[in-house]
């Protein structure tokens, strides 16, 4: 079997690192990886979803599997459909879901999802006018995808306006902005649930936990992830029943209504408040940093659970009990202005963990940083502290100039 992953990130490492060695796999492909999936099969440089395709079908790839949302909302499921090629992720009126948040929010509350109360602005003078009567913090989202920059907590009036005008007027994210969903505040902590579909059922796994702030004790900027742990601590069976009955089930309602039958990921992105659990979004696809924990901890086959799903068969999900912490080691100055292209070593002195690369690529014989998050150590223990510490001692031996990461991942 010839599989191709589409990303380059430490969530394409781990599933690849997940997928190797099974027998039935005769050759990974990767566009465009990094330097742990060159090691496992082969990088390809391709971007485009044409490229992408005419890749597919000379060499024969069995699977598609897509980290990244972009692609799906591109539609390259809808286009390798078109050639009889089996991707893994839905189709792009179903990667919507994940694309805009306007058409994600009315799905949300065309089927009584459980979710922040929210308005959809078309109109700069309304949503100008609609600030003005809110209660505040308010939050203002850019309805395209915008690289996780386009929602913003904004405390006051003044703040509001300023946010509107920069989506809407300055266009600040270009047409992901020129419609915006502004919606009630929620006060509480987060969790996510990463699902596989089977076109039918949704199969959810443990929820994870992830770090979103640049910063330690959650200051400073947000990111696309500094870290994240398995199961979540915080997330109870309370929890999970209320996630069950008011977002999950409601969603694979409003799945059938909509007609909208997809084998893929679902990711849950929720907030659990006083009041209980809400939905704060839908991702079509493996999230990043998450995966890497719910793939140490997973017990099955991960290429038995994606053919299955993709045969409409039922999956039962196993996961280890114990724990798991992935520390993310990023670039100096990210997520802001980064510096690259420094050599990274150390990786022979780890003891413990496992070692997954995103922005990082080999060049000659040796590995150098090229993106903002660029590895990734991973451990399992039977509790928090134990994996935590095994990814810290293992942590202090790699290097790589003006490297850092976060040193409260995994704490309690
Ligand atoms: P991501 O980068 O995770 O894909 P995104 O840009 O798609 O994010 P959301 O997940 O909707 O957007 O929001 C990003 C973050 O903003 C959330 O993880 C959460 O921390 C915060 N947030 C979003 N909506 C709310 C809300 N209603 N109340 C409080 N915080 C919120």
């Amino acid at each position: 079997m010839r599989i191709l992953i589409i990303g380059e990130g430490g969530r394409e490492s781990a599933l690849a690192a997940k997928l190797q060695n099974d027998p039935r796999i005769s050759k990974m492909f990767f566009a465009n990886g990094n330097a742990t999936t060159d090691v496992i099969g082969k990088n390809v440089h391709l971007s485009e979803i044409k490229e992408l395709r005419d890749f597919a079908i000379k060499e024969k790839i069995d699977l598609t599997i897509v980290g990244p949302e972009a692609p799906l909302v591109a539609g390259l499921k809808d286009e390798f459909k078109k050639h009889d090629l089996k991707v893994f992720g839905p189709n792009q009126k179903v990667a919507s879901l994940e694309g805009s948040k306007a058409f994600s929010k009315k799905f949300m509350q065309t089927y009584d999802i459980k979710t922040a109360k929210a308005v959809v602005f078309d109109s700069y003078n309304d949503a100008k006018e609609y600030v003005q009567t809110q209660q505040y913090p308010l939050v203002v989202k850019a309805s395209g995808l915008a690289g996780g920059k386009g929602v913003v907590i904004c405390d006051n009036i003044e703040e509001a306006e300023a946010t509107i005008h920069d989506f809407m007027i300055r266009r600040i994210y270009g047409d992901a902005g020129i419609r915006l969903v502004i919606e009630e505040y929620l006060e509480g902590f987060e969790a996510s649930i990463i699902a596989f579909s089977n076109g039918e059922k949704i199969f959810p796994c443990i929820a994870a936990k992830d770090y979103k702030k640049a910063g330690n004790g959650d200051t400073g900027p947000n990111t696309g992830g500094m870290g994240s742990v398995a199961p979540s601590p915080d997330f109870t069976q309370e929890h999970y029943a209320d996630f069950e009955k008011n977002i999950l089930q409601t969603t694979i309602n409003g799945l059938k209504g909509e007609g909208f039958s997809f084998k893929g990921i679902i990711f849950f992105g929720l907030m659990v408040t006083k009041n209980g659990t809400y939905l704060l979004e839908y991702n079509m696809r493996f999230g990043d940093p998450e995966t890497q924990v719910l793939m140490a901890l997973m017990e099955n086959n991960l290429l038995d659970v994606i053919q299955d799903c993709m045969d409409g068969k039922d999956i039962e999900l196993k996961f280890k009990d114990e724990k798991a912490v992935c520390l993310v080691m990023c670039s100096g100055g990210y997520p802001r202005n980064i510096e690259t292209g420094y050599e990274i070593v150390g990786e022979d002195k780890l003891k413990h963990s496992k070692l997954l690369y995103a922005g990082a690529v080999r060049r000659a014989d040796k590995v150098v940083s090229n993106g903002g998050r660029v590895l990734n150590i991973v451990a399992t223990g039977a509790t928090y502290d134990d994996a935590r510490k095994k990814v810290y001692e293992d942590a202090a031996h790699i290097h790589f100039d003006y490297g850092f990461y976060r040193e409260d991942i995994g704490k309690f």
